[in-house]
């Protein structure tokens, strides 16, 4: 335990929601301590993404507190208290599976697990000891109390903290079979926190991996954003392809990368560093721009394949490997629908940027999505450095932006129709051209 002299935390380093969480917890009876990333980052001098609170008030209880409350998650239920954009979760304590009593154990609302030994439900109570042993990293289970303002340390995660070792808590295989994911959040904080794994929680990571399997499409979305819209995308790619996680993401793009193909990899590189930069200058980003180029290149190869074996108008073939593409990757991560509409224009463009002559480059220019197609295109023109067509292509498209209106339609008149790639007059758009798959 360190008392208030001894650690760096006060209460103007959080935000007033969540004091105003705590004092509420705590003016009602309950016990209640700011956890895990609020309290470590803190501790490295780092400003918390977000405060995240526990307390022995069961969320029914805590429910009854606020009324800017949701209540969220079956498999691990936790209220959200929701301040304008800021949200604040609140975990009621957890407990052991073995201690807890025999009618919770068997309700399988509370408490639930796979034949793998995964945790299906994680809803048995417990003390504050009890809690910090089912937290996932020694350097997470840190608790901060408003009402004496101090520290609790219970699993040595000070020590860590200082010597910047991400250790998980407890047997280090059941913790892993437990919640597969806590091999992803091992690998994130490493990275992001600039630690290093323990021995002991690094070495069962690569013969575990195939459990990430049993993960579910929807939660591996979360983990996307978490590991690639974080401005350290670039180690984390680096880090779970070492650790042969990666393939859980993108089994496509992994399979190509087993095979030495190059170009994708600068590619990914180079769209993830992208993002980072984005992220680190405060910039938008949206997860569309990443999933379209980690697809970009497999596409390309689906649309050869279906060429090789069907004449089809490049755009019926661009929708049938569209077709194949997108099911199977939703397999791995659910991408929501308004993402995948997204990247389908992206890749669209990328045909429509090419054909500039008469109205087209304005129709283009006006596109709702023109700016990260553009982007696109300069990223795909750095990597295919022998294209020299693609390079003028990407360049037109700078000069264009840039100069008046009336030297635009000269540069119109200027371009010539794209060689080979008119659409067929007898084969114009086929009505069966299918949307994105779910
Ligand atoms: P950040 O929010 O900066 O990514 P964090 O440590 O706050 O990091 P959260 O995902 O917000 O991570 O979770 C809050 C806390 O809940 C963690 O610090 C940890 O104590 C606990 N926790 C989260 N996920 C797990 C898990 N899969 N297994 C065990 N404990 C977990
Ligand atoms: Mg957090």
């Amino acid at each position: 335990m360190l008392s208030r002299d001894q650690h760096p935390i006060s209460r103007q380093l959080l935000s007033p929601s969540a004091l105003k969480v705590l004092y509420r917890l705590n003016k009602h009876g309950y016990d209640a301590y700011l956890v895990g990333g609020g309290v470590r980052d803190i501790l490295l001098g780092l400003e918390p993404k977000d405060f995240d609170i526990t307390t022995n008030a069961t969320p029914e209880q805590i429910k009854d507190l606020f009324r800017n409350c949701r209540l969220i998650g079956r498999r691990f239920r936790l209220a959200h208290i929701v301040f304008g954009r800021e949200i604040i979760e609140v975990a009621t304590f957890r407990g052991h599976h073995e201690s807890a009593p025999e009618q919770n154990k068997n309700c399988k609302k509370i408490s639930k697990q796979s034949e793998h030994g995964m945790l299906l439900r994680d809803n048995i109570y417990g003390s504050i000891e009890e809690d910090a042993e089912r937290r996932d990293f020694t350097i997470n289970a840190l608790y901060y109390s408003t009402k004496d303002f101090k520290v609790y340390d219970f699993a040595n995660g000070v020590k860590d903290v200082e010597n910047r070792v991400v250790r998980l808590i407890g047997d280090v295989e059941t913790r892993y079979r437990e919640d597969p994911v806590r091999m992803l959040r091992a690998i994130r904080f490493a990275t992001k926190l600039n630690m290093k794994i323990e021995e002991q929680t690094e070495a069962p990571i690569k013969s575990l991996a195939p459990l990430m399997a049993n993960i579910p499409a929807a939660r591996m979305f979360e983990e996307f954003l978490k590991m690639f819209i974080s401005g350290k995308a670039v180690a984390n790619f680096e880090q779970l392809r070492e650790y042969q996680l990666f393939k859980f993401f993108f089994p496509a793009v992994d399979q190509a990368l087993n095979n030495h193909d190059d170009q994708l990899k600068r590619f990914i590189i180079l769209a993830m560093g992208n993002t980072d930069k984005r992220i680190n200058n405060n910039q938008r980003v949206t997860p569309a721009f990443l999933f379209s180029a980690m697809l970009w290149y497999p596409l390309q190869d689906y649309i050869k394949q279906i060429n090789a074996s069907n004449a089809l108008a490049p755009q019926d073939a661009f929708f049938a490997a569209l077709n194949e593409i997108m099911p199977e990757q939703q397999r791995s991560i659910a991408i929501p629908k308004r993402f995948q509409g997204i990247m389908k224009d992206i890749w669209i463009l990328q045909d429509k940027l090419a054909r500039r002559e008469g109205k087209r480059a304005f129709k283009c220019y006006e596109h709702p999505k023109f700016r990260a197609g553009y982007d696109f295109l300069l990223l795909r023109s750095e990597i295919e450095t022998d294209n020299q067509s693609l390079a003028e292509l990407a360049k037109w498209w700078t000069d264009f932006q840039q100069v008046s209106p009336e030297a635009q339609q000269q540069m119109i008149k200027t371009t010539q129709a794209p060689q080979g790639r008119r659409r067929n007059p007898r084969r114009r758009r086929k009505p069966s051209a299918k949307p994105v798959a779910e």
